[in-house]
């Protein structure tokens, strides 16, 4: 009985313990907290990565049940200082509710900073609206003391999108936004996270672009959004040849907004990345066969090394002098 009742307090304790592995000091940690894409895929949440930098976490996207993710793995959820996202599909904002929630319970005590392009004032005052009643039971229950009703909110802050400038400034970490083309969901940025002289760039939804190679120049890390056109055109094709004329035009519309992997390798070789992670990969690259139908042809184009993100991977990067 005893040992069971020191289980219960356990789990609830989990949130409030220091990780077993700290982030190497000084040093990155890269966290992939969602790794998905639309289609249905029981191993992937939407588009989210966690950042851990010093004293502070911060998220690129914020895409649906990844911050199942983040909390399995007992991140630091009160140290959320911000959100950053890429665009407004659904995929890479669906969750941005249970951050503002669960970093507040976590026990964040400023209002949590979401950055986006123009677009980002609408999207999150539509979620502090939506989350404001859950908000006032929280503070009601529990008191002001403790879950002081301001630290619930989230604040917009608009970004330019598009030239490299510094977005965001603070204790040594510096976030970076460029323009990138997924059209028609513009403006989409891809961001581009500095800290202790490691570089990592996140793409987030992008057809292939030169401002990409820019932006990832030198980085130790990139992370691209990666389709795979071949299956695609034969997925579309079996669908009109059932006649499901809707389900084709949908799927092969996706074709003109995504990098296939073998841009993705290219970009990574003109920017000469140490490491390729593709991620948001379409299909779900949950057979060998698909896995392999990703990476066919790519050690040719791209010389480092290759990753399929999966959720719940983590990448530490150690500081460099
Ligand atoms: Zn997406
Ligand atoms: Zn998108």
């Amino acid at each position: 009985m005893r040992s069971l009742l020191l289980l219960a307090a356990a789990a609830v304790l989990t949130a409030q313990t220091p990780l077993p592995d700290p982030p190497p000091p000084g040093g990155l940690r890269v966290f992939l907290c969602g790794t998905g894409s639309p289609l249905p895929d029981a191993a992937r949440a939407g588009s989210c990565v966690a950042i851990l930098a010093g004293a502070q976490m911060i998220l690129l996207d914020s895409g649906p049940g990844s911050w199942r993710n983040i909390a399995v793995a007992n991140l630091p959820a009160g140290a959320l200082t911000a959100v950053f996202l890429t665009h407004y599909h659904s995929d890479h904002m669906g969750g941005l509710g249970e951050a503002m929630t669960q970093s507040w319970i976590a026990g964040r005590a400023q209002p949590l900073e979401v950055y986006g392009p123009a677009g980002v004032e609408r999207v999150v005052n539509g979620f502090v609206e939506a989350y404001a009643l859950d908000a006032s039971y929280r503070t009601e229950h529990h008191t002001e003391q403790y879950m002081p009703s301001r630290a619930a909110r989230a604040v917009a802050k608009t970004i330019p999108a598009g030239d490299l400038s510094p977005v965001f400034e603070r204790s040594g970490l510096v976030v970076k936004a460029f323009a990138v083309p997924h059209e028609p969901a513009t403006p989409a940025v891809g961001y581009r996270v500095e800290f202790g002289g490691n570089i990592v760039v996140f793409t987030g939804d992008a057809a292939a672009s030169p401002a990409i190679a820019k932006a990832a120049a030198g980085a130790d890390l990139l992370l691209h959004d990666a389709l795979n056109k071949g299956l695609i055109r034969m997925a579309a094709a079996a669908l009109g040849s059932q006649g499901r004329a809707r389900q084709a035009k949908m799927i092969a519309d996706t074709l003109t907004y995504h990098a296939s992997p073998e841009e993705a390798a290219r970009i990574a070789a003109e920017a000469k990345v140490k490491k390729l992670v593709l991620t948001h990969c379409v299909p779900p690259p949950n057979q060998p066969a698909v896995e392999q139908a990703f990476l066919r042809g790519l050690a040719g184009i791209f010389p480092g090394e290759i990753v399929i993100a999966r959720d719940s991977m983590k990448f530490d990067l150690p500081p460099r002098p």
